[in-house]
């Protein structure tokens, strides 16, 4: 596949208009350019998440301040796509100033309070720029999805706003900040330091593990974290600190006592260099795309009462309708529906041949490790899966068997109604109907069975057995049903513990699997 170079607005419209009407969906990453691992983590949930996907590169002239490194901003556009054709990517949008910014162009977006306080203190005007720029983005692309990081966490809250403010129809997603070895957040800056700044830049990375290390060891206090990133920065004269705080994820308004969801904001100058990291505090050994859950779907309390506004289950509920919208709300704890359909055609032509359809949560919270992504290495859950169903390799696997999430989806935890569940459970019922020759299903975990005793068997809870007692005798347990809606004939399902959440294993089901 080659990848599209593309330099004039009237081309990017066009090629992203005719990939629509291939039916296509249309991811973009917008970036600077001087690309890094940070950009490709990006570019790969964007190759997860839709059909085709553009990458604009465009050093945007209006977000710099007069002072600032827009001339000596790193550029390296030939290398850039050398890097991005073998990750797939369908279009570079490389415009010239003079493309973006015609001569008479007048017209900005003012993002309001939040893009005047830490960075936009710092460089007036600067989110202006960036709201302007990614609004005429998505004027061009026009894109499904639209693809942010977390390193710049106060970016995303302005672009969140501008969607929602003006109703533009495009999601967004957020990825976590991936970090060298040593913790220092990537970035295309990172390019100026020196040796010396280099080693000195660590702090930033190191006081918010401090701070993380403080928060998980019952530290709630925000003033008294803080104070303890001051010292870390105190030890290093080189390194100007230019602002730490620990803000509300919605508001970006500083909090007195941390919880799961809030957010360490540090800045600080290197000579001329200004460098930028956060921390989204969470559940002690929460994963990244979890904390990130937490904060993008935190609300701001009300202003008078201080309360807390309860759930919009409404809006919830919506946004598991669809389900693009699940993978951009949720932390993609699970394949999204998107991505399994997609696996499921590429991998399975002939669905009928399918006997076994295994259900159930596959562990780890980045989709890029589910099993299927990385056949060659499978991890924890895959090598434990495959003991329990009895085969060697992926290949063996995808011979017998498909996975697929468990009912549970995306509507797990205490602010996602029934109605919003019984969303994701229309959706395996669904996948099931995909698979017309199915001869037995295995359940693996407590989640998955009571999801499945109660939405696909339409079980009341009290008729429901508790997981562990069912399990006892030994270590699985299977049951013979009719399921109206399938077809009239019995299904084997077999119940066993969670190949890699559980502490319990289950015996191989591989004698009874045939
Ligand atoms: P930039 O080229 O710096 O404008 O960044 C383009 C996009 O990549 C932005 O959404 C950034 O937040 C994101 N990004 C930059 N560095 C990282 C990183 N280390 N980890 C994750 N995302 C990043």
């Amino acid at each position: 596949m080659t990848t599209r170079w593309i330099i004039t607005v009237s081309e990017m419209k066009a090629f992203a208009a005719e990939t629509r009407l291939r039916g296509k969906s249309v991811a973009l990453v917008p970036t600077m350019g001087a690309l890094h691992e940070g950009h490709f983590s990006l570019v790969r949930q964007a190759k997860i998440q839709c059909n085709a996907a553009v990458v604009s590169i465009f050093v945007n002239p209006t977000q710099f301040g007069s002072t600032e490194d827009f001339t000596r901003y790193p550029r390296s556009p030939e290398k850039d796509l050398e890097f991005l054709t073998p990750l797939g990517v369908d279009a570079v949008f490389a415009p010239s100033s003079r493309e973006i910014y015609p001569a008479g162009f007048a017209t900005f977006l003012d993002p309001g309070h939040i893009a005047t306080v830490f960075e936009g203190a710092a460089r007036p005007g600067h989110f202006r720029g960036v709201a302007t720029v990614v609004f005429k983005l998505f004027n061009i692309v026009r894109p499904d999805i639209a693809f942010f990081g977390q390193k710049d966490f106060q970016q995303v809250v302005v672009i969140r706003r501008l969607v929602e403010d003006l109703n533009l129809p495009v999601r967004i997603m957020v990825c976590p900040i991936v970090r060298e070895a040593d913790g220092l957040a990537k970035s295309s800056r990172n390019a100026y330091l020196s040796a010396q700044d280099r080693k000195a830049a660590l702090l930033l990375s190191r006081s918010l593990k401090r701070a993380e290390e403080m928060a998980e060891a019952g530290e709630v206090d925000a003033q008294r974290i803080l104070e303890e990133i001051h010292k870390t920065f105190a030890a290093e004269p080189r390194l100007q600190l230019d602002y730490a705080a620990i803000v509300s994820p919605a508001t970006l308004e500083p909090v007195a006592a941390v919880s799961p969801g809030s957010v360490a904001l540090v800045a600080a100058r290197l000579g001329t260099i200004r460098l930028i990291d956060n921390l989204i505090f969470g559940p002690l050994g929460s994963s990244p795309e979890l904390r990130l859950q937490l904060a993008l779907t935190a609300q701001a309390p009300d202003k008078e009462s201080g309360a807390l506004p309860r759930p919009d289950i409404e809006r919830l509920r919506l946004r598991i309708e669809n389900c693009r919208d699940c993978a951009a709300v949720s932390s993609v704890s699970l394949p999204a529906r998107e991505f399994l359909a997609k696996y499921l055609q590429r991998h399975y032509p002939d669905l009928e041949c399918v006997r076994v359809l295994v259900i159930g949560r596959c562990a780890p919270m980045n989709p890029s490790q589910f099993l299927y992504c990385h056949p060659e290495a499978p991890n924890q859950f895959a090598t434990r899966l495959y003991d329990l169903l009895g085969v060697k390799s992926f290949a063996e696997f995808k011979a017998r068997f498909a996975l697929t999430d468990g009912a549970r989806c995306h509507a797990a935890g205490p602010l996602v109604d029934e109605r919003a569940l019984a969303h994701c459970i229309q959706y395996l019922h669904e996948e099931l109907k995909l698979f017309p020759s199915l001869q037995s299903i295995v359940i693996l975990g407590e989640d998955a069975y009571l999801q499945f005793q109660k939405h696909i068997l339409g079980r009341g809870r009290a008729s429901i057995r508790p997981f562990a007692e069912l399990l006892k005798l030994e270590g699985w347990a299977q049951e013979t049903v009719r399921l109206p809606w399938y077809g009239e004939r019995d299904l084997r399902i077999f119940y066993c513990y969670h190949p890699a959440v559980e502490t319990k294993k289950s015996p191989s089901l591989a004698p009874h699997l045939g």
